[in-house]
């Protein structure tokens, strides 16, 4: 029963007005609506924005206050178990059994997951194996394997029941750039015929992987959409200099200064605005970080220009 091809169900996921208020006060979701078609979604904020407490509450590890999560013919927050036998999950902090090797601990999985057929499950361990680049080391004890390579194994057990809803929250977090690259191309081959919601502060996760996206920041929703979309909405309006960095203040007075940072080892700014302000500033085309500093500038100072 868990391997029904699923092909044919074009599945959505629809969180309609959801809220979550902690014990103690903090608002970590502040009524999120959020359309998820199949293939992978960015849902991209910083740290403390809400991303956790939502991935949390789509899996079923805790309530909200208020509102809906809808998945296909699923009412995720009422059926709990229903949402359950479809959903993979790689949460962000993943403990596994380190003296095990990948090969049995993903066989030890299946057969909690309830794949009773050794035949069956032996074809599917080796399949999960191959797909996430694990197989030459299949026999190695995870103690040995690199923070890369754990979160393919991960991968890899959240893969086992064949799930039409896959929750990644964090992943890349803490991964070399090959280590980063080699996750993407595993997730990249995932995206058609799932529901993927990656969780990540990192923009470009979503710039390398996302086919639609949302950024959060306090618990609200800042913007969703496809990123090339999105990205037009800044087009024309990002500009760069090179500054001192005693002028920082002066410039953040006069501009929206959307980022600052280094850029071949001089303070530079970039800033958003309508028209070409001079002042030595160049047009730059707009990234998809420029946008995420954009939302998360406004949304943090609503009364700026
Ligand atoms: P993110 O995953 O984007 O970093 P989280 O969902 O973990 O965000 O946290 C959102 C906010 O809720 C943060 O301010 C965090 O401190 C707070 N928070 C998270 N979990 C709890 C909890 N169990 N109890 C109280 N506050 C929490």
């Amino acid at each position: 029963m868990f391997h029904i091809n699923q092909k044919m169900n074009s599945m959505e996921l629809r969180i309609d007005k959801l809220s979550k208020t902690y014990s103690n006060g903090i608002k970590a979701l502040q009524n999120i609506s959020l359309e998820i078609p199949n293939g992978m979604f960015g849902l991209l904020g910083p740290n403390g924005a809400g991303k956790s407490t939502l991935m949390r509450t789509i899996a079923t590890l805790q309530e909200a206050d208020s509102g809906s999560i809808i998945l296909g013919d699923i009412d995720v927050l009422k059926q709990k178990n229903a949402l359950r036998q479809v959903l993979g999950y790689l949460p962000q902090q993943f403990g596994l059994y380190p003296k095990i090797s990948a090969e049995v601990l993903l066989n030890h999985f299946a057969v909690l997951k309830g794949i009773t057929n050794k035949g069956e499950r032996n074809d599917l361990v080796d399949a999960l194996l191959h797909k996430t680049n694990l197989y030459e080391v299949r026999k190695q004890n995870l103690k040995g394997f690199s923070g890369g390579m754990k979160q393919r194994f991960g991968i890899a057990q959240a893969l086992l029941n064949n799930p039409k809803l896959l929750i990644v929250d964090e992943p890349t977090a803490g991964l070399d750039p090959v280590e980063r690259n080699r996750f993407y191309n595993v997730l990249s081959e995932l995206g058609e015929h799932t529901v993927v919601i990656l969780s990540t502060h990192i923009v470009d996760d979503v710039k390398e992987l996302c086919t639609n996206m949302a950024i959060i920041n306090q618990g609200h929703v800042c913007l969703q959409g496809n990123p090339l979309q999105i990205l037009e909405g800044l087009k024309d309006k990002v500009y760069r200099k090179t500054i001192d960095k005693a002028e920082l203040n002066c410039y953040k007075e006069n501009y929206q200064v959307i980022s600052e940072r280094l850029f071949l080892g001089k303070p530079t700014i970039h800033i958003v605005n309508d028209k070409n302000p001079g002042d030595g500033f160049s047009l730059i085309n707009a990234e998809l970080e420029d946008v995420y500093f954009s939302e998360i500038f406004n949304n943090t100072n609503p009364k700026s220009n």
